[in-house]
């Protein structure tokens, strides 16, 4: 599962410089009223360009979840629960799900976030097992689970670094976005930036 940030590129960049596994790269469209959805668009696209020309092929699909007639915002881990149930049925032979969770961001009440991520995903897969779809069993795989947000963007290369979004309310100029330098993501990679004295 795949946003365009740094955490998720970074499980992108593992899998395929560190397994031979096919992969199915997957992104969710988050459309809400954050406005983020283009922004985040922007940096895949760029990013998965940039993997296919670096390190190997993969596939890769994306589809949309459109909330922008809300105001409340989705929560995102159980966004991409529900979405990696779909993907997961529609790719053959689909045994493990990668996602970008780091431990090390989250404090104690979001500490439960994987374990409520797959316990919904459960839920809704064993729905289609009950109609024999899907592999028997399915893992779960956190493959930047141990890292902090600067060892990530130490691992990353520097031009793909730059192509990674965070900012979850882009400010637009003209068909750019900048990011708004307040919100949550923008505050830890800002604190990234003084921590590896570089700037992203
Ligand atoms: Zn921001």
């Amino acid at each position: 599962m795949f946003s365009g940030g740094l955490d998720s590129t970074a499980v992108l960049v593992r899998l395929l410089s560190e397994t031979a596994d096919d992969l199915r790269v997957h992104h969710i469209r988050m459309v809400n009223r954050e406005g983020r959805a283009d922004a985040e668009q922007r940096a895949t696209d760029a990013i998965v360009a940039w993997c296919h020309a670096h390190y190997r092929a993969f596939q890769y699909s994306q589809s949309t979840l459109d909330f922008s007639c809300l105001e409340a915002i989705p929560i995102d881990y159980l966004s991409v629960a529900y979405v990696a149930c779909q993907v997961a049925i529609d790719t053959p032979g689909c045994d493990r799900i990668a996602v970008g969770t780091l431990a090390r961001d989250l404090d104690e009440i979001k500490r439960s976030v994987c374990a409520n991520q797959r316990r919904v995903f459960a839920a809704m897969y064993e729905c289609y097992l009950t109609r024999k779809l899907g592999e028997p069993a399915l893992e779960w795989l956190y493959p930047v689970y141990a890292l902090t947000k600067p060892q990530i963007a130490s691992m990353l290369p520097a031009d793909l670094l730059h192509l990674t979004w965070s900012c979850r309310r882009p400010v637009h100029e003209g068909t750019n976005f900048k990011p708004c330098g307040t919100c949550k993501p923008c505050a830890a990679r800002a604190s990234i930036s003084a921590a590896l004295t570089i700037s992203i």
